[in-house]
């Protein structure tokens, strides 16, 4: 049943990383009290939380903490132990039920909910074991890339195997859970359609975002996707047909590939506000935050539009001097840092969006800052 929360009653959120600290920040412009369950002290969201419960995030006596403290309980993140969120769900108010989180944490499970949804992915196959998986490999040919099914993400848990000689390159994979391997595919863009339900079940998606990667880890989306009207119609009419399959309530950001032939196929689902939906604060008369608050508190869900086209800039720990240094230069940068005292390499600490009126002189602006090259 959906029930309305009210600003002065707190949403719980599991998971204190920097999708927590903006979820935080979007609820408590309405009045929201926030509680964090998260294993660090100095979380990202836990600096700007009314309440901090620091356990793992397992932790039973933590996790009714939580569900005593929350008036509805939301997760940032997918890697989130599904036992204890479905124990969670019988104790505390869970709109978005535990089952999504299964499903995400398995490329296997999410690999066949897409095709129960009817959308289209790329061949592959599963494997139990690397002799399964030697044994299998034909169905998808090469190249392919030999996933891991659980634990994987920016690219970790991954190999391209481009020959049957290779293929030994993806035993230690194994190690870690069963696999899949999956066709190669060459696309020529990767979107991202942001897809957001609440439980009467009004849906909504983001513009298109397309996502640059720099070393398998987002560095850009640049918004409007360059792509044209009728792929941007497939890539939302495949969103919605994910998210109502799936009975959806809060966030989906669904990965997508765009082949030369102007299809599409789905690669990967988050449960949750997304990198690529960044933008959003500034550059939409809703973001991803708020949308995604609105849609746990049973509030009706606005219709999102886009003031104007944007770029939106992840900034890593090997770029943080460098930001700093230049970003009183930039008046029209909006700088978003997410409170990580340890600038380590590859490590999200924060992002910048740059609303545009011309997409290419925005992209020549960020190359010229040498910020990022
Ligand atoms: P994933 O963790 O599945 O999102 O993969 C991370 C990145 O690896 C994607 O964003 C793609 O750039 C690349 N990638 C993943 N799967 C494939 C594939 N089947 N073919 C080509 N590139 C892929």
């Amino acid at each position: 049943m959906t029930k309305v929360i009210y600003p002065g009653q707190t949403i719980g959120i599991i998971g204190g990383g920097q999708l927590g600290r903006m979820m935080a920040i979007a609820a408590k412009e309405a009045g929201f009290k926030i509680a964090v369950l998260e294993p660090t002290m100095d979380s990202p969201c836990g600096q700007v939380a009314d309440i901090r419960i620091v356990a793992p995030y397992d932790d039973e006596a933590a996790l009714e903490e939580l569900a005593e403290v929350s008036d509805v309980i939301t997760y940032e993140f997918e890697n989130i132990d599904y036992e204890g969120l479905k124990r969670l769900s019988q104790i505390a108010y869970v709109p978005q039920g535990a089952e999504l989180v299964k499903i995400t944490q398995d490329r296997i499970l999410e690999k066949t909910e897409l095709q129960a949804a009817d959308v289209p992915i790329a061949k592959f196959v599963e494997a139990s074991t690397f002799e399964e998986l030697e044994q299998r490999i034909d169905e998808v040919g090469f190249p392919c890339v030999v996933k891991t099914s659980r634990g994987g993400y920016d690219g970790k848990g991954q190999q391209t195997i481009r020959s049957k000689e290779e293929l030994i390159l993806a035993q230690s994979l194994f190690e870690h859970s069963a696999c899949i391997a999956e066709a190669f595919v060459s696309f020529t863009k990767e979107i991202s359609v942001i897809v957001q339900r609440n439980g009467e079940g009004q849906t909504y998606c983001l513009p298109i975002g397309e996502n640059i990667h720099v070393n398998h880890i987002l560095h850009e989306t640049i918004v409007p996707a360059r792509i044209d009207t009728t792929l941007a119609e497939k890539a939302i009419e495949a969103a919605n047909r994910i998210a109502n399959h799936l009975n959806l309530v809060g966030t989906l950001a669904v990965e997508m590939f765009v082949l030369d032939e102007e299809e599409i196929l789905i690669n990967e689902l988050a449960p949750r506000p997304h990198n690529s939906g960044h933008y959003s604060i500034e550059a939409c008369n809703i973001s991803q935050f708020h949308q995604h608050i609105r849609a746990v508190c049973g509030w009706p869900l606005r219709e999102p539009k886009l003031w104007t086209e944007t770029v939106m800039v992840n900034v890593l720990g090997q770029h943080i001097i460098s930001l700093t240094n230049s970003m009183t230069k930039y008046p029209n940068w909006s700088v978003h840092l997410y409170g990580k005292s340890e600038a380590k390499t590859n490590r999200k600490m924060g992002h910048v969006t740059i609303l545009s009126t011309n997409i290419e002189q925005t992209l020549e602006e960020i190359e010229q800052s040498k910020i990022w090259s």
